[in-house]
């Protein structure tokens, strides 16, 4: 089989060398630069606990699956996994009702989860100080890792299934030839390699640097630190066992004040996420000495016991019994972290077979080395990993000043309660459209996205609230969901479906695809015939070769070979240069370019019953159904600028995108805004936008559907061509897939009561029992309540009544057709 190089032997590298063994390859190396019987990477120290619950569906499902590989590594008569249970406290009422919120993802993801009393707590954990805690959150799968040991029996595991470890063996480069890896440089020699994957951990900058990739992680020290003995659990019973993590209590979080602890023995580890930042430089630290132990192994620092003190203050009360007890031990130990706190998995978009699989916990450890042995060996993950996808970031936000300060913000953020809108604080205004003066001017509230400032509604439109019709008035909202809300949107709403409204386009993902192969291009990754007359706008999907669903983009063909593709990820950009790189050896000759011009380029949709009556004003050429008809694109001019229109809508309203470059934008505002007022023309932002999509049906890729689920649960059919005589990836998995085979579905759920809302990622009961969980909702405000989808079994029927449940509280819903507006399509096709 193919030749596969692993950089580094941490429980990352060891469990994929494991991985893939068991999926049958058979020529693997693993090259450390440390001792392999203890490294002195992240995972030689990590105190290994493992809370799997995660506002994340993906975090969550790879800690389960990391559990459940943890447990079946057995030595001695002994597993890898102690499931103590884990226990999360509450001390403020802001963290009672987190942990409720957590308490629900836990249920949406299928972990089983358990809000306790204070005195469960007690009961559960008898060091706690019972004046302090209000109440908990318990897992009882959740336990403590023991990641260097499970590393070392893989390794055994492994080299007795015949992978090639190579310990004190530095890679010092990456041999490459034609676009592809050919090999490393190590301090010793060269390995000839068909795929290496980097498992280098917080060493992964340097090695991306090898090959021009920027990895976007940072490594930051984090403090933890051990006790002397405490009185009351010397002589315990557990001690005596022959129990390498000897502890009997649950793991502990106490997220109040950024701390954990677990039992070592009699003696307490406390791990602090409350002091200050402290970055490093992998390439820094050096070489990794001969001989590794406790005390110089690279990834642990000198201890700085000032940074301490909060955390000792907050301990000895939480927990009483270690008033007399002494910090003996500690340092600050160095992992990675990174903007956006989540992994960094996947192929180097600049380098083909040259894998990533860093940033990762010890927690997501097996999981994620699944996931990259499945794509290695099938084409696909069974977990979706586009949240953890290498390729996920913005040109702007892989630069190493993003990196720091961003990581670094994480770290300080990561026990905090965060809403799930809030934006980033720093850094902001990275990006900005040319409307942003105007913007400004109508008062808008910005949100960031993709390092875009993106408006969610105008304060300017604050005084129509007052002169909405009754049936259109915005209902009140809980404390939480009013957060990063303003009733402002239902105006912006009711102006969209009754006149006009303008939204800024621009923050959205849009490819110029060029060139003699274009065409093949697109119709080898595309669900449907995209080779059209010039002037026709297709609705398609990206999906694998097993079907599922990578990504909907809008396909413009402008020219014979030049193309526009609408997309929604950066991941999207990534995926199609990779494979137009490769079009030549497809269809020789027929070469084919991508370009990125998200920010050479501006758009505005123009959206509303009255946007014909805004345009026709302004420019002379024809936007009448029989000169632009739905779904049609076209170059002309408005008051002398050059523009591209796009027939089309987000919304569910007639109108256009109206795309321009930034040179214009200005003046673009400013002419449609002066022929709209007449005509009732508001801006409006992404909140109103959220709603009147959700409403329409349109599904947002990435939340509500994923290459987890097929076009048929997700109901989104109508964007392959089952007759498209051209081969593409994935058409041979789609023709065995159909309605019948399906056994989940997205469902459409409108809220009985007209007003509770839900946010997104709320477990869903059928019944009573728990049967799927929401993607996004938001307010219809042309239907008059809110509206949810959800992931629920195909059993489940249309006016079927189901519950989601919110902070604890069920919320009453009815399964409902979709979509709930204009089903007909006659607002839209005008
Ligand atoms: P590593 O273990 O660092 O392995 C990477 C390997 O690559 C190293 O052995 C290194 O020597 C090798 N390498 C690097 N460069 C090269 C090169 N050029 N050539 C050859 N080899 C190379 N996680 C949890 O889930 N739960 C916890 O409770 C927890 N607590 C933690 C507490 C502390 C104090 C710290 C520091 C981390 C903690 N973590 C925890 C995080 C966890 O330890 C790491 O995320 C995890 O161990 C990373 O594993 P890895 O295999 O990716 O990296």
């Amino acid at each position: 089989s193919q030749r596969v190089v692993i950089i580094g032997a941490g429980v990352v590298g060891a469990n994929l060398a494991d991985e893939l063994v068991s999926r049958g390859w058979n020529n693997i190396t693993v090259v450390e630069q440390g001792p392999l019987s203890m490294p002195g990477g992240s995972t030689s120290h990590a105190p290994g606990l493992v809370f799997q619950t995660n506002p994340s569906k993906t975090m969550t499902l790879l800690a389960k699956y990391t559990v459940e590989k943890l447990q079946s590594l057995e030595k001695d008569g002994q597993n890898c996994f102690n499931q103590l249970g884990g226990l999360e406290v509450a001390t403020t009422p802001e963290r009672l009702e987190e942990i409720k919120r957590k308490h629900g993802y836990a249920q949406s993801w299928g972990i089983e989860a358990h809000l306790v009393s204070p005195e469960e707590c007690l009961k559960k954990y008898p060091l706690l100080n019972k004046d302090l805690v209000l109440g908990g959150l318990h897992i009882p799968s959740d336990g403590l890792a023991l990641a260097a040991r499970a590393t070392q029996i893989l390794i055994e595991k492994t080299r007795n299934a015949g992978v090639r470890y190579l310990e004190h063996t530095v890679v010092t480069g990456i041999e490459q030839a034609d676009g592809h890896v050919t090999g490393v440089t190590t301090n010793n020699d060269s390995i000839p390699a068909d795929i290496i994957v980097s498992c280098a951990g917080f060493w992964g900058v340097e090695i991306g640097a090898m090959i021009g990739l920027k990895v976007p992680l940072l490594p930051l020290g984090h403090q933890y630190a051990k006790t002397t003995a405490v009185p009351g659990l010397k002589n315990r019973e557990v001690n005596k066992k022959i129990n390498a993590m000897n502890a009997e209590y649950p793991i502990l979080r106490h997220q109040d004040q950024d701390l954990y602890y677990r039992e070592h023995g009699e003696q307490y580890g406390i791990g602090y996420y409350g002091h200050r930042p402290m970055p490093i430089s992998a390439a820094s630290l050096g070489v990794t000495p001969k001989h590794v132990d406790e005390k110089n192994m690279p990834s642990r620092l000198e201890f700085t016991p000032e940074d301490f003190e909060p955390a000792w203050k907050a301990t000895k009360e939480l927990l009483p019994a270690l008033r007399e007890t002494e910090v003996v031990d500690g340092f600050n130990g160095i992992f990675s972290f990174t903007p956006d706190g989540g992994s960094v998995v996947g192929q180097a978009p600049n380098l083909d077979n040259f894998w990533v699989a860093e940033a990762v916990w010890v927690t997501h450890s097996a999981g994620v080395a699944r996931a990259v042995a499945e794509t290695l060996t099938d084409g696909r993950s069974s977990i979706d990993m586009a949240e953890c996808e290498l390729t996920r970031f913005e040109e702007v936000q892989l630069s190493p000043e993003y990196v720091s300060e961003t990581s670094q913000q994480n770290f300080v953020e990561i026990y905090d309660i965060i809403h799930p809108l809030a934006p980033k604080e720093n850094p902001r205004n990275l990006r900005v459209s040319p409307f942003y003066a105007r913007q400004q001017e109508q008062g808008a509230f910005f949100l960031e996205v993709g390092g875009w400032e993106r408006p969610h509604w105008y304060e300017a439109n604050a005084e129509l609230v007052k002169t909405l019709p009754a049936e259109w008035r915005p209902v009140d909202r809980d404390a939480w969901s009013s957060k990063f809300y303003s009733p402002i949107a239902a105006a912006e709403a009711w102006k969209t479906r009754n006149a006009v409204a303008m939204y800024d386009m621009t923050t959205f993902h849009r490819f110029e695809i060029s060139g003699p192969g274009a065409v093949h291009l697109l119709q080898r990754l595309t669900t449907s015939d995209v080779s059209k007359q010039p002037g026709a706008i297709t609705h398609t999907l990206l999906v694998n070769t097993h079907g599922g669903i990578l990504s909907d983009i809008f396909v413009s063909r402008l020219e014979s070979d030049s193309f526009q593709v609408g997309a929604n990820t950066a991941t999207d950009l990534a995926y199609l240069a990779r494979e137009a790189r490769r079009q030549d050896t497809h269809t020789p000759g027929q070469w084919a370019q991508v370009r990125d011009i998200t920010g050479s380029t501006c758009c505005l949709g123009l959206w509303g019953p009255r946007a014909g009556d805004v345009i026709r004003t302004i420019s002379s050429d024809d936007f009448s159904n029989a000169g632009l008809p739905y779904m049609g694109v076209k170059k002309t001019s408005i008051v002398g600028i050059p523009v591209t229109m796009f027939r089309k809508s987000f919304v569910g309203e007639y109108g256009w995108e109206i795309q321009t470059t930034p040179e214009y934008g200005q003046r673009l505002w400013d002419a449609l805004w002066q022929s709209g007022k007449p005509h009732g023309l508001i801006a409006a932002g992404r909140a109103a936008f959220n709603g009147l999509r959700i409403e329409k049906g349109i599904r947002a890729s990435g939340s509500d559907m994923n290459s987890e689920h097929n076009p048929w649960e997700a109901g989104v059919t109508y964007a392959i061509q089952m007759d498209k005589k051209a081969d593409y990836v994935g058409k041979a998995a789609l023709e065995k897939l159909s309605m019948k085979a399906v056994s989940r579905r997205l469902r459409c759920l409108t809220v009985d009561d007209g007003r509770s809302m839900v946010l997104g990622k709320e477990p869903v009961f059928v019944d009573g029992q728990r049967a799927g969980y929401v993607t996004s909702a938001a307010f219809g405000y042309t239907v008059r309540k809110p509206v949810a989808y959800a992931w629920l079994p195909s059993s489940v029927n249309e006016g079927q009544s189901v519950e989601m449940e919110y902070f604890g509280k069920k919320i009453k819903a009815t399964v409902t057709r979709d979509p709930l507006h204009d089903p007909q399509e006659r607002r839209l096709r005008g």
